[in-house]
């Protein structure tokens, strides 16, 4: 359990990886190998682009555990481009204010230092997108 958990989070660092039902086509986030939409085997993957936009969103005063030092923070669930919404804390919002359907897109980030291990564990943050700049 502890392993799968960990080789999907590696896996996950660099991009969003999620999986394809072959038989829908649905897009699966995170990856479950099993179709949300018509329950049959879905094990092919897929990468998300990372892009899409903030679906609702809260901030968050007190942390859990590991967390602390982020307060506050805000989390939101940003629906993907390709369907799936995904919970995910805002990063580099700066004086930015937050808002239902501001397009956003995913980075990598460190999200805690473990304990007990003194691990660090990465994980996907979503941040504000720039529109293109013009010269
Ligand atoms: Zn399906």
């Amino acid at each position: 359990m502890e392993v799968s958990r960990h080789w999907r989070l590696k896996h996950q660092r660099y991009s969003l990886v999620g999986e394809v039902c072959p038989h829908c086509e649905i897009k699966i986030f995170p990856p479950r190998d099993i179709c949300p939409d018509c329950g049959k085997d879905a094990r092919t993957l897929h990468h998300f682009s990372g892009r899409g936009e903030v679906y609702s969103f809260t901030c968050v005063y007190d942390a859990p555990a590991g967390f602390e030092e982020n307060v506050p923070y805000t989390i939101a669930l940003v629906k993907l481009e390709e369907g799936p919404m995904v919970t995910a804390q805002l990063t580099d919002l700066d004086q930015r204010t937050v808002e239902i359907g501001m397009p956003v897109e995913m980075v990598t980030r460190k999200m805690r230092a473990d304990g007990e291990r003194g691990m660090l564990v990465y994980g996907y943050k979503f941040r504000p997108r720039l529109a293109s700049a013009s010269p």
